[in-house]
C-alpha cells in the first residue's frame, strides 16, 4: 500500500491555522477584513481575557444566505474569488477563504448572521472544527461572530502566547490601525466592558487620527492630500525570436506605453518629529495594513539628509493602485504584497513625501509648558499661505486608550528582520534591543529633545509634555491685564510657523558667540550658525557639481596622503566623484595619493581630514549605497569642514548674509545631517507663558 494520504480537511484547516491564527489580534484581524468586505459601516469589537476567552465581533455589513453561513466553513469556501482570473486583481481583503475554516478549527466559534434578501437569520456553532448545531434565529442584518476559548484544542499554540498586556496591545493596535484606514466607518473596542477604542465616521484621514492620537500630535503632520500619479510603465520584454521582422512603415507611431495610476494619500511628520524606531510608520495597500520594505525605504529616502540617519518619522501613508498592480497574495495572513512595478512605486512615493516635506518648511519649536485644553473641537484645515500641504488647528485631546498599545506584528516583523532577509539593504536598520515583544514603544509622537546628545549618538528620547507639567507654574483664574496689552500683533501671528519668515528676521546678536538670536514677526528665533552654513554650502556644493563647475583651490604644494587598503580601495570607487566635488587627486605611487587642488572653502588645514572623513563614509556607509547617496554624503563632508564655526564671533553684516543666504536655500530647516537649523520661541507660546492669553 502506498504511503502517501490525503489529509483530512479538519487536519488540513489546523495546519491554516499554524498559519493564518498566530494569536488572538490575528482572529481579529481575520474577522474585521470580512467586516469591512461585507460592507460594514460599524463594527464592535468585545473581548475577554485578552482575546483568549472571547473575541466577538458585530457588524452590520450584508450579513450571509442561511446557506452560506455553513458554506463558509468549508476550507476554501468564499464569495470573493471565482476564477483563477480574479487572483490577478484582488479588490477585496479576503479572498482565500481559509480563515473561518482555520478559526473554527482551533475555537468555538458561533456565527450568527442574517441576510437582508431572508427574513431569518441562522446560527452555526462549531468547536474544534466540528459542527454542533445550526438553527434559524433572529438576528438584524449583519453578522456576529464570537470566537470562545483560542487553542483550546491546540496546547503548543497557547503556550506560545505572551502577558495578557501584550495580546490586548496587539489587539488594540490592529483595531486602531484599521480604524484609521476606514475613517468613514465607526470602531468600537471593549474589553472586559471597558472601552479602549470609540470613534465615529469622520469626513478625513486627519479628524480620524485627531480621534485615535489626539490634538498634540497634529501640529507635527503634514497632510499629503491626494497625489496621483499616471506611471508610465516600461513596455514588455519581448524575446528576440519573437520580435517581428518586417521593417516598420515610416509614418508608423510607436505603440502608446501602458499606464497604471497610483494615487497616495495620508499624513507624514515633519522632520522636526523624530522616532527611534518604525514603529509608528503604518502603510495600507488598497486599504490593507502591510509591511513593505519597498515602501518604507522610499519613505526614509524621502527624509534623507532631512532628519539624522537612524531616525523614523511618523507615517501613516495610504496607496491605491489598481488591483492588478500589486500582488496581495503571497503571504497567508496576506501582511505582504508585491508590486508588479515596484522601483516606480518606489519613486513615486519617495518623491510625492520629499516635495511636500520640502514645501512646508516647519520649524522647530521650543519645548514649552502643555497647552491649555479647549472644550470644543475645531478643525480649521486651512491652507498655508505658501502653498500645498495643510495644517490643522485642533483643541487638545487625549489619546484613545487603544491607541496608545503598542503597535504589534507588522513593524515587530519588519523591525526583526534584519540580516537574514533580503530586504536588509534598509537604509537605517533599527537597533537591536528595542524589539522586545512587551516592550514596545508607545504609538504617540513628541518632539525630540534639542541638543541634549552628542551628535552622531543616537537621538535623544522625545521629551513628552508630561516632563514638562512639572515646571508648569499653576493657573488659577485670569490675571488681569495691568501691564497694557501687546500692540502690532500682525493678525496671523499665531499661525506663521515656517521658514517662509526668514528673510523678515531682523538680527538681534549672537549667544555664546555659537547661536544667531533673531526676532520675527511670529516670535524669537535661534539659529544654529554653523548647521545653518553647512547647509548653504551643501546645496551650493551640490549646484555646481551639477553644473560641473565647482569652485576650487589650487595648493602650491600637492599634498600627499598615505593610504591604507581599504582607503585605497574605496579611493578607486569615488575618485571621480570627489573630482567632480572640486578636489584634483591623482594616485601618486603606492597606496598614496596627491591632492592638488581642493573645494573652495575648506582651510588648507581641513583638506586632509575633509579627504579622510569622505573615505571613512565611502567605507562605513556607502558601500550598498547609490552614487546619489556618495554625492550627498561627499558634499555634506565638504560643507561641515568649510562651514563657520561655532564660538566664532559674526560681524552684523555677515550674521544678515547668513540668514539672506539660508532663506534662499531649498530646504532651510535642518543641516545635511539633518539636525534642526533654527529653532523659534513662537509669540503665541511667549503670550502664554506671561498668562497675556
Ligand atoms: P475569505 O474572506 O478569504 O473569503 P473567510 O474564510 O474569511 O474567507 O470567509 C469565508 C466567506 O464567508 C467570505 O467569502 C464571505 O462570503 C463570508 N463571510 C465571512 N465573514 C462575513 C461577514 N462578517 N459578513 C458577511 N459575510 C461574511
Ligand atoms: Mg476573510
Amino acid at each position: 500500500m502506498g504511503r502517501i494520504r490525503i489529509l483530512s480537511d479538519n487536519v488540513a484547516n489546523k495546519i491554516a491555522a499554524g498559519e493564518v491564527v498566530e494569536r488572538p489580534a490575528s482572529v481579529v484581524k481575520e474577522l474585521l477584513e470580512n467586516s469591512l468586505d461585507a460592507g460594514a459601516t460599524e463594527l464592535r469589537i468585545d473581548t475577554e481575557n485578552a482575546g483568549r476567552r472571547l473575541i466577538r465581533i458585530q457588524d452590520n455589513g450584508h450579513g450571509m444566505l442561511r446557506d452560506d453561513a455553513m458554506l463558509a466553513f468549508e476550507r476554501h469556501a468564499t464569495s470573493k474569488l471565482s476564477d483563477v482570473k480574479d487572483l490577478l486583481a484582488i479588490a477585496t481583503l479576503g479572498f482565500r477563504g481559509e480563515a473561518l475554516p482555520s478559526i473554527a478549527s482551533v475555537s468555538r466559534l458561533l456565527l450568527e448572521t442574517r441576510s437582508a434578501d431572508e427574513q431569518t437569520g441562522a446560527a452555526v456553532e462549531i468547536a474544534g472544527g466540528k459542527l454542533l448545531r445550526c438553527d434559524e434565529i433572529a438576528h438584524p442584518v449583519g453578522t456576529t461572530i464570537a470566537v470562545r476559548d483560542l487553542f483550546y484544542n491546540v496546547p503548543a499554540r497557547k503556550k506560545f502566547l505572551r502577558s495578557d498586556q501584550t495580546e490586548l496591545a496587539h489587539i488594540g493596535s490592529l483595531v486602531t490601525h484599521y480604524s484609521l484606514a476606514h475613517f468613514d466607518k465607526r470602531f468600537e473596542l471593549y474589553h472586559e466592558g471597558r472601552e479602549l477604542l470609540n470613534v465615529t465616521p469622520v469626513a478625513g484621514i486627519s479628524e480620524r487620527a485627531y480621534q485615535v492620537f489626539g490634538s498634540d500630535i497634529m501640529d507635527d503632520l503634514i497632510d499629503l492630500g491626494v497625489r496621483t500619479k499616471e506611471l508610465r510603465l516600461p513596455p514588455p520584454y519581448v524575446p528576440p525570436h519573437t520580435r517581428p521582422t518586417h521593417v516598420q512603415a515610416p509614418d508608423a507611431q510607436p505603440p502608446e506605453p501602458d499606464t497604471a495610476h497610483y494615487a497616495l494619500r495620508g499624513l507624514v511628520s515633519g522632520p522636526q518629529v523624530q522616532k527611534l524606531n518604525r514603529n509608528s510608520i503604518f502603510l495600507f495597500v488598497n486599504g490593507r495594513l502591510i509591511r513593505d520594505k519597498l515602501i518604507l525605504h522610499s519613505l526614509t529616502s524621502a527624509y534623507h539628509n532631512l532628519m539624522p540617519p537612524g531616525c523614523f518619522p511618523f507615517a501613516l501613508l495610504f496607496l491605491d493602485c489598481d488591483p492588478g498592480e500589486v500582488d496581495v497574495n503571497v503571504h497567508p495572513a496576506k501582511t505582504e504584497v508585491r508590486f508588479r512595478h515596484g522601483s516606480l512605486v518606489h519613486d513615486f512615493v519617495r518623491d510625492t513625501v520629499r516635495e511636500l516635506l520640502i514645501a512646508s518648511r516647519p520649524v522647530s519649536s521650543v519645548p514649552l509648558m502643555p497647552r491649555s485644553p479647549v472644550p470644543e473641537l475645531t478643525p480649521q484645515a486651512a491652507p498655508a499661505p505658501w502653498g500645498t500641504p495643510r495644517r490643522f488647528e485642533f483643541p487638545d485631546r487625549p489619546i484613545q486608550q487603544g491607541a496608545v498599545l503598542p503597535f504589534s506584528e507588522f513593524s515587530q516583523t519588519l523591525a526583526s528582520g534584519g540580516a537574514d532577509e533580503p530586504g536588509s539593504w534598509l537604509a537605517n536598520p533599527v537597533p537591536t534591543g528595542e524589539n522586545s515583544i512587551d516592550q514596545l514603544p508607545e504609538v504617540s509622537l513628541s518632539r525630540t529633545a534639542f541638543g541634549s546628545a552628542p551628535w552622531g549618538a543616537a537621538p535623544s528620547r522625545s521629551i513628552d509634555d508630561k516632563s514638562v507639567v512639572a515646571y508648569a507654574p499653576s493657573r488659577t483664574g485670569r490675571v488681569p491685564d495691568t501691564h497694557g496689552a501687546l500692540s502690532q500683533l500682525p493678525a496671523e501671528w499665531d499661525h506663521v510657523d515656517s521658514y517662509t519668515q526668514l528673510p523678515e528676521l531682523r538680527p538681534l546678536g549672537q549667544l555664546h558667540e555659537s547661536f544667531i538670536v533673531a526676532a520675527g514677526r511670529d516670535g524669537l528665533w535661534i539659529i544654529d550658525q554653523h548647521v545653518a552654513h553647512e547647509r548653504i554650502l551643501f546645496e551650493q556644493v551640490l549646484r555646481q557639481r551639477a553644473a560641473g563647475r565647482p569652485e576650487i583651490q589650487w595648493l602650491l604644494m600637492p599634498l600627499v596622503l598615505k593610504l591604507t587598503p581599504g582607503q585605497e580601495f574605496e579611493y578607486a570607487r569615488i575618485a571621480d566623484e570627489l573630482n567632480a566635488c572640486g578636489f584634483e587627486t591623482e594616485p601618486f605611487g603606492q597606496r598614496t595619493i596627491a591632492v592638488k587642488a581642493a573645494p573652495a572653502g575648506v582651510g588648507a588645514a581641513d583638506i586632509e581630514k575633509v579627504v579622510f572623513e569622505i573615505l571613512e563614509i565611502a567605507e562605513a556607509e556607502l558601500r550598498s549605497a547609490s552614487l546619489d547617496d556618495v554625492r550627498r554624503s561627499v558634499s555634506a563632508t565638504i560643507a561641515c569642514r568649510a562651514a563657520i564655526k561655532i564660538n566664532t564671533r559674526l560681524e552684523s553684516s555677515k550674521i544678515e548674509w547668513l540668514l539672506a543666504a539660508l532663506s534662499a536655500c531649498e530646504y532651510p530647516m535642518s543641516c545635511p545631517h539633518g539636525r534642526p537649523i533654527a529653532l523659534r520661541y513662537s509669540t503665541k507660546d511667549i503670550l502664554k507663558s506671561f498668562h497675556r492669553i
